[in-house]
């Protein structure tokens, strides 16, 4: 299952403001059904409660490649080179100080994405890959 977490929303039309589940996390061996969204760039869909406005969140998402040992975070806003290269210094941060991620990361591949389109070859070679 997807990872999710509670996120305060606020409506872009009433400006109603109220909390939603948004996807954090997503295992792509596990999680099947949402590459197509994410893929649409719509993997975090949320509907105001109040005027039943729908948004697409533009939030980071980690995608876990299993069985591939490659973890891409899509961030639509890090744009820029130093944006990015903070997503992964942290990224190292929180490996060195859990043993067990730790030993993962070593051999994981680690890349901060912030276009769709990278995104989408990925996703499209992934499916090939594994069937
Ligand atoms: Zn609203």
């Amino acid at each position: 299952m997807a990872s999710t977490s509670l996120a305060e929303i606020k409506c872009a039309k009433c400006k109603n403001v109220y909390e939603a589940n948004v996807v954090d996390h997503i295992d792509l061996s596990e999680d099947r059904d949402m590459i197509k969204a994410l893929k649409a760039g719509k993997a975090n869909r949320v509907q105001c409660p109040k005027c039943k406005k729908v948004m697409y969140l533009s939030r980071s998402v980690v995608v876990n490649f299993e069985p591939e040992n490659k973890i891409v975070v899509y961030d639509p806003s890090a744009r820029t080179k130093a944006a990015k290269e903070n997503l992964i210094q942290d990224f190292h941060s929180v490996i060195s100080f859990n043993e067990t991620l730790s030993e993962i990361g070593e051999d994981t591949e680690f890349l901060v994405i912030s276009k769709l389109d990278p995104l989408k070859s990925m996703l499209d070679e992934y499916l090939k890959q594994h069937r």
